[in-house]
């Protein structure tokens, strides 16, 4: 279906899902917020789902969302998820959206296979939020402050502040047009990047604590106990930066953090710095994810873990 007649066919629509991944990033809830609110303006009924609260650092820009467990899918004339490479990582949705007779993704995500009956996905797009800014000029939607806010969030975010790789020219392009809109990329930036909570800080102390190197000091991994982080109450937005620091050692080109989470399994969240391919190592372990920064869950012990996380390394230097 051409964007043009998808746009003609959610005008016909009433009512509208909108969901993105579990553990959503700025990318995700910077993307949907701005399409749930474009599409509001053209009178539709748009609900936003996440699988739990959003976190406080997001709540700034990010649109009222109900829990995924509220949702009664039959009524919602069309799903659409944003940034969202596969359909396991819509969580508790997975067999609602899949199960629905309209289904929209837009994602940039290579590894997206196109999981719904209208698939716009774009491998070299920096931010599901660029595709967002092109399709709600291309659907004539006027984008106001809020939304010009929520989808710099998503650029500025999944380039890591237009310094990864996938920035292009076009990004930069997406990121001035969204300033004129009404975007204030100080006081995002301010939000973001500065302001940070005791509990972001103490748990950067405590996985300093837990570093260790691997095939001759290239792979740095550190980890965050389950028990730590309970103590310290620290949330994923708050350790988003966790994997960053890890590769940005001198010498390191891959940075692995591993997080414990409540049911004992490991989330592991991979950066490179300019040669290994991580969503490949992560696609091995049934993960995904970019080039520079991918991720999965392991279910074996830590030390399992590491050890086999080493491996795949090691055969990609
Ligand atoms: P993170 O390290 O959580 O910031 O994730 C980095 C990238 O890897 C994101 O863009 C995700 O799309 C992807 N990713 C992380 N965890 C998973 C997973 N369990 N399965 C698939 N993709 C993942
Ligand atoms: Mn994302
Ligand atoms: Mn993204």
């Amino acid at each position: 279906m051409s964007e043009r007649n998808l746009r003609n066919e959610l005008e016909r629509s009433c009512r509208i899902a909108v969901l993105t991944h579990v553990h959503p990033d700025g990318d995700a809830l910077g993307s949907a917020t701005a399409l749930v609110l474009g599409l509001r303006s053209l009178g539709k009924e748009v609900s936003f789902f996440t699988e739990r609260p959003v976190e406080e650092t997001y709540r700034f820009f990010t649109a009222e969302s109900q829990l995924i467990e509220t949702m009664l899918p039959d009524i919602y004339d069309w799903m659409i998820a944003l940034d969202c490479g596969a359909p396991d990582r819509l969580g508790a949705a997975e067999s609602a959206f899949l199960a629905h007779p309209h289904t929209l993704v837009v994602d940039h995500h290579h590894t997206n296979t196109g999981y719904a009956h209208t698939n716009i996905i774009d491998g070299d797009s920096a931010s599901t939020a660029e595709m967002v800014f092109d399709l709600l000029n291309e659907w004539q939607i006027p984008i106001t402050p809020e939304m010009a806010t929520a989808l710099y969030v998503g650029v500025v975010t999944d380039t890591g502040r237009f310094a990864y790789s996938a920035t292009t020219e076009k990004t930069h392009q997406v990121a001035g047009a969204l300033l004129r809109l009404g975007a204030d990329s100080n006081e995002i930036h301010h939000r973001l990047y500065e302001v940070t909570t005791l509990a972001s800080l103490q748990a950067k102390a405590e996985v300093i604590k837990t570093l260790r190197f691997f095939c001759n000091d290239r792979l740095a991994v550190g980890f965050l106990p389950r028990s730590v982080a309970q103590t310290i109450d620290v949330g994923d937005a708050e350790l988003d930066g966790m994997s960053n620091m890890l590769r940005n050692l001198q010498g390191v080109e891959v940075g692995a953090f591993l997080r414990e989470r409540e049911d004992g399994a490991y989330k592991v969240s991979l950066r490179s710095e300019r040669i290994v391919d991580v969503s490949a190592i992560a696609a091995s372990f049934m993960g995904g994810g970019h080039a520079r920064a991918a991720g999965y869950t392991s279910n074996a012990t830590l030390e399992e873990t590491i050890e086999a996380l080493q491996k795949a390394v090691a055969s990609t230097l």
